[in-house]
């Protein structure tokens, strides 16, 4: 699965409809500092369902909304298309049959949120499970910003292997595993309760 197009309009510096080609082989964003390179990238990850303002270097999630410049007003919506080529069937079995995905996200300076798959209506948790099943999540190591490379060097053996098991694709594993520790944690104390109940009532 590989990005093909990015479409970013009102995200951080692009107020207008810009759109990033990914064409075949490796793409580089080249410009002055403070251009907007990294905002490039964060657009990509909070498409990907990012939720940290502080990851995409704001304090708010509202701070990715373009906030207006010497020239231009700001604006009311962030909006952030990435179209994904589905031709190698590492996609989820449901989505199988589309060459093409496209994962949009908006968000409204009411705070109000959009999320979309191939145009329809979602909710953020099936953009992020969208990810986790293609092995490309948020935190995986698909997006390796500045100073991560450093981090991994001097990194401890312990903190290492988390990377490798995100490199290893069981990142989804684990988090549905967590998932049904937290259910059977819930069953257990239903079943206490129960059993209060029944004695109470014998
Ligand atoms: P460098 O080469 O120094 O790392 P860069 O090309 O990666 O820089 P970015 O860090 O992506 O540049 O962009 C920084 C610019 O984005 C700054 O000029 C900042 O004012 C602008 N910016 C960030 N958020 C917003 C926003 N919400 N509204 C308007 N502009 C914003």
């Amino acid at each position: 699965m590989k990005i093909k197009r990015l479409e970013i309009k009102g995200f951080k510096s692009f107020p207008d409809k810009t759109v990033v080609e990914f064409k075949p082989g490796i793409t580089a964003v080249v410009g002055p500092n403070g251009c907007g390179k990294s905002n490039v990238l964060e657009a990509i990850r909070w498409a990907m369902g990012e939720q940290r303002a502080r990851t995409l270097r704001g304090k708010k999630m509202e701070d990715v909304i373009f906030n207006g410049s010497d020239s231009r007003k700001a604006v009311g919506m962030a909006e952030v298309q990435l179209v994904l080529s589905n031709t190698d069937g590492l996609s989820p079995a449901s989505m199988a049959d589309y060459d093409e995905i496209m994962i949009a996200r908006r968000l409204f300076r009411d705070g109000d949120s959009q999320y979309e798959i191939n145009g329809i209506p979602c909710r953020l948790s099936d953009v992020v499970d969208f990810f986790l099943d293609t092995g490309v999540g948020k935190n995986s190591y698909a997006i390796i910003e500045q100073g991560r490379v450093d981090m991994i060097v001097a990194s401890k053996p312990e903190d290492r292997r988390v990377l490798i098991e995100e490199a290893a694709g069981i990142n989804r594993y684990k988090s549905r595993k967590e998932a049904a520790i937290k259910k059977l944690e819930q069953t257990k104390q239903n079943l206490v309760r129960i059993s209060d109940i029944v004695s109470e009532v014998k």
